[in-house]
Order: structure tokens, then sequence, then C-alpha cells
């Protein structure tokens, strides 16, 4: 995942530091010349009434998906090419073998060469006519690919997040959309310039198949779990993602409680939702992108599961479920599609 606005950030830290370092409610996220306000960044008042979702609010069990990260961290670096994607691969397949799972194999042209990647998606059927979609990446960081770099923040924990939350909708007869979670291959950049032909790999693969055979049109929303296990949560409101999205993500986390986590800070993402944005789906970016102090373990070897905490994977997950719950109540109201997903 890149941040267009990565170097500004340096320039706005040194400028934070300089020049308001007492300001304590100004947001660590990046931020960009046109970060908004705060008073814009909270939910707009227009979108405030939501029709109440039925049934009761679901929760991950986030013990259990700290034990998954612990297991994907321990197959150790799960770069595209090497042993560890084919482990990563097996072991997700192990864990919903119970489930509806489709395979999206495809060979990626990459700077360096062809290198065969697969995305992974279960598929929870629910009772309306529509999907709703939770994404994550499952490949790490390839430029570090001689490192002990493992992702347990950056890949590891969303992906078992996702495991999680299909412990909790497994034998549950969903009165909703149907809830699709999509393991993506080929997020990162083969090369450390990151680039639109040189990233995003295995959602760019997907977002083309499903636009042909008509699944981004029933996409009702597109969650996407980026880094938000750190153990000092701090999602950032993402500006390329979908604001009706937001605002109920938002929503969702004020109902658990959790609105604290989110939002304080903008950034411009660029990661696994971009693809199906550019069609025309709506989409959110879950992501904390101050990953340690001036996001100092983001692509490091530091980015171990000390860093992480149970906690957050409670956090991250539950507020998913609640979005998901939202989604169904209130997305017919807020999302229509644009023309290119039509
Ligand atoms: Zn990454």
């Amino acid at each position: 995942m890149f941040n267009r606005m990565s170097q500004l950030f340096l320039l706005f830290l040194v400028f934070f530091i300089l020049g308001c370092s007492g300001a304590k409610n100004t947001p660590a996220a990046a931020p960009s010349p046109t970060r908004q306000p705060d008073a814009q960044t909270a939910p707009s008042p227009q979108a405030a009434h939501y029709e109440e979702p039925a049934g009761s609010a679901l929760h991950v069990d986030a013990g259990r998906a700290m034990q998954y990260t612990r297991e994907i961290v321990a197959i150790g670096p799960r770069w595209d090419g090497g042993t560890g994607q084919q482990k990563v691969g097996a072991y997700l397949h192990s864990k919903l073998k119970n489930d509806q799972v489709e395979e999206d194999a495809f060979v990626a042209d990459t700077p360096a060469g062809k290198i065969p990647m697969r995305n992974i998606v279960a598929k929870f059927p629910g009772t309306k006519d529509g999907i709703i979609v939770v994404g994550s990446h499952i490949d790490t960081n390839y430029p570090l690919r001689k490192t002990s770099f493992v992702g347990a923040n950056d890949g590891a924990c969303t992906s078992a997040l996702l495991l999680a939350i299909a412990d909790e909708l497994r034998g549950k007869k969903l009165e909703g959309y149907s809830v699709w979670l999509a393991f993506f291959d080929g997020e990162e950049s083969i090369t450390k310039e990151w680039t639109d032909d040189d990233s995003l790999y295995g959602s760019r693969h997907l977002a083309s198949r499903w636009q042909q055979d008509g699944t981004n049109r029933k996409i009702k929303g597109f969650l996407l779990a980026d880094m938000i296990g750190d153990a000092d949560l701090d999602i950032l409101r993402d500006e390329h993602s979908t604001s009706w999205l937001e605002d109920l993500v938002y929503e969702a986390a004020r109902r658990l409680g959790y609105q604290s986590y989110f939002f304080a800070g903008t950034g411009a993402m660029e990661d696994d939702h971009m693809p199906f944005k550019n069609l025309g789906v709506p989409v959110a970016d879950l992501i904390d992108f101050t990953y340690g102090y001036n996001n100092v373990y983001h692509h490091t070897t530091e980015d171990t599961i000390d860093k992480l905490s149970t906690k957050s994977l409670k956090i991250s997950g539950d507020v998913i479920l609640e979005t998901i719950r939202l989604l169904n109540a209130n997305a017919d109201k807020f999302g229509p599609m644009t023309k290119a997903a039509r």
C-alpha cells in the first residue's frame, strides 16, 4: 500500500514539530495539502440518519484472530514467487475447508518476470440480492524478501481477521446481503517504486474479472482491511474512499463506542480498494498508516507481532461486522453506483 502524500507527511511533521507541538488534537496521520478541517472529516449531519439493522450485533473472537495471525506469521515471509506464498494459500484453504471457496489464479507480468498468483474468495450466502466484500492482502513486501520481514500488521493480521470473520459467519443464516471475503495476492509492488502497473496485481485482476462477469454491479460495499492490528490503533479517513461508506464505518464505530480510534487524521491511500473504486464500486479502506512513530515499522523488519494487540483486532473486526449490518439496512439508501459499474 502506498500513500502519495508520504513525502508531504515528512514536511508536515517538521512543520508540526517546529510550529505546533502543543496542538494535541492535530491529526498525526498522513495529511495532504487538501486535508479537510476536523469538522468536515466527521460524518456529515445529513448522513446521520440510519435505518436500524435487524438482528443482534456480531463479534469476532479476537483471541482466535491473534492466534491465526501468529500462525500466518510463523509461515515466514510470503512474497510472491516464494514458498511462503504457496504455504499461506494452503493455510487459508485449510481454515476455509468447509466453506464455499473460489480461486482466481493468474500469472502476473511483473518487473521480476511472470509470477503465478491467486486470489482466494470465501463466499457466505445471504438472503438479499447483493454482495458485501471484505478484503485483505496475503502477500508480504517483495523488495524485503531477503530479510526476516513477516508483515505481522501488513498482511498477516488482517487476513487472520477475515478468517475470524469467517468463523462468525459460518453456519449462520445471513439475513442480509451475501458476504464475500477476498484474500488478495500481489498487493505489494515488486520494485521499490510503487506504480500503477507495479502494485495491486491481485485486486486489479479480480476487479476486472468481476467487472466482466457482472459481480461489481452487485457489490453494495467493499471494505478493505490493512494494517489495523496495530496496538496503537489510529484508523485514518481515506480520501480515495467513498464518503458515505466511510460515514457508515464511523457510525458503526460510534455505535460500539470505538469512534476515538477512527478518522482523527486523513490520508489518500493507494491500496486494494482502488481497482474497485475505479469501476464505480463503493469502497472504504480501513487502514492505520501511523504504525509506530512516523510510521517507522511500516515495511521494515520491525513489523512483528509484538506491535499488535488483541484489542485492536477486536475493534477492527467488530466495526467491520457492524458496518456489514448497517450496510444491510442502509446500502440502498446511500449506495447508487456510478455509471462505470452499471
Ligand atoms: Zn505493505
